[in-house]
């Protein structure tokens, strides 16, 4: 008996080492995505966080994933930016004790939709906004998916060390355009040819900049009272006074920092700097890595899942197709919401109703990628794949779960889609078919007739997706000019509801079907969409596939 209780203790503590173990693991991971309209500093910043991490030795190791506007003709080139993407798709780091990994967020807006699914798989985001140009259109976008869905934002203020709007007016600008509260952590001394550096209000420490060596950060300096005397012995006797005048205002117009806030969207944090120049980037990251949320819970439709449960389970928000013509298996990244994932462990593949193990699950660092065996909430695995995921697929270790929240919204372009060479169908469907489930573009097949109409946020996909049919899959297409103005899914009381029976015979020519079934609008013009609304009121017409 002795002995058996003895086993059992030992069980149980080891159990508990287990169980410790799992939950600082999940404690420590930091996952979030950087936003911003194209040429803000997001590349730039990126590499500097690594910089700070150790992952990479030297500055220009990350390569920027734009597609430059320049390529839309040259294939090769989309290709090889498109390989320069897949590794930075992820880019995971140590810093101090945290675990942290970064997803990659194309800026082309052509691009948007995959930045709008990886935004699903993130914990929290910055935001980087150049002081120049202020908030730009693409942020603007940006920012309302990710207030969407309440994601904890941060702030940063970039190119510091330019000529750029006032502080106040652009800190004003954001709490405007993009319906944020802020609150500034850090405060900018001078700008442009008279940056000094900041004062950092949430460590109350001093950073001068010092912009004759780049690659060296200076020490800062604590200066708990902006009021000593002192300061202007850093800064000059101007500069100190108009600082005390700034930080001033700062804490009377402005709300103390409060992290719950923060964590439910609703405050969102800044930070000023130069990330060029290596400038209020370790603020921002040890700011970040205090306050920004660990793994969250995710709605599925079943129910809350929390990052704590024993059981694994994880979502694909991104598929990326091999580039090697002779292999041609795909990365589906799975971000893990639960459990430990395992390599060589079956889990189901909710939507097949079918188990599948994964040899080698890939774990992403900024400069390789490795097989893991063990992956832990927050972390993000690639899963080599034939043509069983699509974006949006659950795994779990047994439980039937469908996450939520990877909605397809309408697509900006629109065109038939049609077979230029007739003994070819067969790889001309199977082709399409896997470029929709890596969410390459959306297909829609019109009720009237059948006819495929191929939906994409940006002109550049076409020619993309020609170029892949015909390249990966041996299959030649055409298009033909559609006048579609945006793609509604319809919601009705009932589909014999009287409303809906009018619409669907008035405007069967505009009906069709999305991936999954779902009923569509292709709606011809603005101002028919409009009237459509107004003539059926029972009706609704959303934006999203998911409402
Ligand atoms: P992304 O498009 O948002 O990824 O922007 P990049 O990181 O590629 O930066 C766009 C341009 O701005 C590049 O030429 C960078 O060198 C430059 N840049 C980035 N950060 C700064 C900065 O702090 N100061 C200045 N002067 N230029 C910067």
């Amino acid at each position: 008996q002795i002995i058996a209780l003895r086993k059992w203790k030992s069980q149980k503590s080891k159990y508990f080492c287990i169980r410790m173990n799992f939950e600082t693991e999940i404690s420590r991971r930091r996952t979030f995505g950087i936003i911003s309209h194209p040429d803000a500093g997001k590349t730039t910043l990126t590499e500097k966080l690594l910089l700070f991490g150790g992952a990479i030795q030297e500055a220009g190791a990350v390569k920027s994933n734009k597609i430059k506007k320049t390529a839309t003709s040259d294939f090769m080139e989309i290709e090889r930016q498109r390989g320069i993407s897949v590794a930075t798709s992820v880019l995971a780091f140590h810093y101090k004790d945290k675990k942290i990994n970064i997803l990659d967020t194309p800026g082309h807006k052509d691009f948007a939709e995959d930045t709008f699914r990886t935004l699903t798989a993130v914990d929290s985001v910055i935001v980087v906004i150049d002081v120049a140009k202020g908030v730009e259109e693409q942020t603007e976008k940006l920012v309302e998916v990710c207030r969407m869905r309440n994601i904890p934002i941060i702030v940063f203020i970039n190119k510091l060390d330019r000529e750029g709007k006032d502080a106040f007016d652009l800190l004003d600008e954001v709490e405007q355009k993009l319906g944020f509260k802020v609150v500034p952590l850090s405060f900018p001394i001078g700008m442009g040819y008279d940056f000094q550096g900041i004062y950092n209000l949430w460590e109350k420490r001093l950073r001068l900049f010092n912009e004759g060596n780049k690659t060296q950060i200076s020490d800062s300096i604590d200066f708990d009272n902006i009021n000593d005397a002192s300061l202007s012995d850093h800064i000059g006797e101007q500069a100190a006074g108009q600082l005390r005048e700034d930080i001033e205002l700062v804490t009377e117009v402005y709300p103390s920092f409060d992290p719950s806030a923060y964590l439910n969207g609703e405050q969102q944090p800044v930070f000023f700097g130069s990330a060029l120049n290596n400038f209020g980037v370790q603020e921002l990251l040890d700011a970040f890595i205090e306050i920004a949320p660990s793994p969250l819970a995710k709605k599925s439709e079943e129910r809350l899942v929390n990052p704590d449960e024993k059981n694994f389970s994880g979502f694909v928000f991104k598929i990326h197709a091999n580039m090697d013509p002779k292999h041609r298996d795909r990365l589906a990244f799975v971000k893990i919401v639960s459990g430990t994932f395992l390599r060589n462990t079956p889990y189901l593949h909710v939507r097949l109703d079918k188990k599948l193990k994964f040899s080698s699950p890939n774990a992403f660092f900024a400069d390789r990628k490795e097989v893991v065996s063990t992956s832990f909430p927050g972390d993000i695995v690639g899963l080599h794949d034939t043509g069983n995921f699509k974006i949006g697929d659950t795994l779990t270790s047994g439980e039937e779960l469908q996450f939520k929240g990877i909605p397809s919204f309408s697509p900006e372009h629109f065109r038939y889609i049609n077979n230029a060479d007739p003994m070819k169908a067969k790889q001309l469907a199977k082709g399409i078919d896997q470029l929709m489930d890596e969410g390459v573009a959306q297909l829609f097949t019109l009720d009237l007739n059948g006819r495929k109409v191929i939906g994409t946020v940006g002109a550049l996909q076409f020619e993309v997706i020609q170029y892949r049919l015909e390249h990966e899959y041996g299959a030649k297409c055409s298009y033909e000019n559609l006048n579609v103005h945006k793609a509604c899914w319809i919601e009705t009381p009932e589909t014999n509801h009287p409303e809906y029976i009018d619409f669907a015979r008035v405007k069967s020519k505009f009906l069709a079907k999305d991936k999954q079934g779902q009923q569509v609008f292709l709606a011809d013009s603005a101002f028919s969409l409009q009237m459509t609304k107004e003539k059926y009121p029972a009706l609704e017409f959303h934006a999203t596939s998911e409402f």
